[in-house]
């Protein structure tokens, strides 16, 4: 193995895998720390799945060490800490204390922080991070149900979960290419700094950025930061031809499952429910301790095998505020992804094989639900998610998709990339 890589999330992972394949690495995805004497299929990249992004700081630390072993273990050259183009992380964590843990251990003294995703309009200038036109603390992620990005400034916002000094390395420097990034890092080094940001608007940046990342043995950063790493292996023809492979055709019924509330998740859920039937998981009934999970299978279960349909807590920012003044912010989020994963196991186990999910920290919930142990990657339906098969005999076709990624018409296109 090459490239070992630590992700966050679940979607995030599928999306850091997809890149990787689609820039020609061979790469698996396997959902948690691996059990003892579980081995997965020989691959150029591991991208380790965790649900790390919204748990306390040591135990994001844990989860991520115990993943930095085993890729150890299996060999990696470099390691790629992976989270979201959102930066989605609060003033306690996880981001810097995650990368300070795992560079502490590899006996590092510098690395990189960029979420930069320019296809999918995250772009960052001078520290701040912008989504499409907008500063990221006026996008609608100033309204996440867990981690409202109420600051645009990364350096700020990494500074405040940070012990040592946050470094910028701005974008005059990045057009400069690749040396001149490595210059730069240098200087930030010498200066006693970490970690930096780097600023990038266009993915010709991110390459050199990726390029410039050559002898670092951590990168952290979004998914778009790694289009540049393979280029450093195959420069020193390590890399094969390696090709994505095919999924194995799976057929069965088909459903979406949101859990995400963000604004592109609202709009998907909108714009399937003028074709299809669809199922609204009542938060507050939940929060009341009413288990909804048998209504909503009963309800399923007579449709499954015709339209795809659609099975939403999806709500707006006020209807999450009433179900988080009742139980508070991280339980209300823990019954809603618990009820999802529920619902998930039980329609795997009617025969439904071919499954839609959207929201990272729904995605975690639910694979982990149905306990699959990891994913080939296949397909992509849009920018950051491909189609992924589970491993194992009976492969569940599933696409993770992170709430704000995907086109309105996401859920039923991801249908027909699969035909
Ligand atoms: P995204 O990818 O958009 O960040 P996530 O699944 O990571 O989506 O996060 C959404 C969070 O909101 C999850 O913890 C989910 O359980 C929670 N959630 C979903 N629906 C509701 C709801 N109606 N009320 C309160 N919380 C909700």
């Amino acid at each position: 193995m090459l490239l070992g890589c630590i992700a966050d999330d679940f979607t995030g992972a599928t999306d850091l895998a997809n890149t990787l394949t689609r820039r020609g690495m061979s790469t698996v995805v396997l959902l948690g720390v691996p059990r003892a004497g579980f081995t997965p299929p020989a691959a150029d990249a591991a991208v380790i799945a965790l649900k790390s992004r919204s748990v306390p700081a040591a135990a994001a630390i844990t989860l991520s060490l115990a993943s930095l072993d085993w890729l150890e273990r299996a060999g990696a050259r470099q390691y790629f800490f992976k989270y979201c183009s959102t930066f989605d992380s609060t003033d306690d964590g996880n981001i810097d204390p995650v990368a300070e843990a795992l560079l502490a251990r590899l006996g590092g003294n510098f690395t990189v922080a960029c979420p930069a995703f320019p296809t999918n309009q995250r772009t960052i200038y001078q520290g701040y991070l912008f989504v499409g036109g907008q500063l990221l603390s006026e996008s609608g992620m100033r309204h996440h149900p867990l981690n409202p990005m109420t600051d645009s400034l990364l350096t700020r916002v990494l500074q405040r979960q940070a012990k040592g000094k946050v470094g910028l390395i701005p974008c005059h420097v990045v057009e400069q290419g690749a040396g001149a990034i490595r210059g730069e890092m240098q200087e930030l080094q010498v200066a006693g700094i970490r970690l930096a940001i780097v600023d990038a608007i266009t993915d010709e940046h991110l390459l050199a950025i990726g390029a410039a990342c050559v002898g670092l043995k951590l990168v952290t950063g979004g998914s778009g930061l790694a289009l540049g790493l393979p280029g450093n292996f195959r420069l020193q023809g390590l890399l094969k031809a390696a090709l994505a492979g095919a999924l194995p055709r799976i057929d069965g019924p088909a459903v979406v499952l949101a859990g995400s509330c963000s604004a592109a998740t609202q709009r998907q859920v909108a714009a399937m429910q003028l074709s299809c039937e669809s199922f609204a998981i009542d938060a507050l009934a939940l929060a009341r301790g009413q288990d909804v999970v048998p209504e909503v299978v009963a309800w399923a279960k007579p449709r499954l095998g015709g339209k795809p349909i659609l099975i939403y807590s999806t709500a707006a920012p006020q209807a999450v505020e009433q179900v988080q003044a009742r139980l508070g912010r991280e339980r209300a989020g823990a019954m809603v992804e618990q009820a999802l994963g529920n619902v998930a196991r039980e329609l795997v186990a009617l025969g439904v094989r071919r499954l839609v999910v959207a929201g990272g920290e729904t995605a975690g919930a639910i694979v982990t639900a149905l306990g699959v142990e990891g994913l080939r990657i296949g397909a992509e339906i849009d920018p950051g998610v491909p189609w992924t098969a589970s491993l194992g005999d009976e492969p569940v076709a599933l696409a993770l998709k992170s709430g704000n990624f995907g086109s309105d018409d996401f859920f039923l296109k991801a249908f027909r990339t699969l035909q």
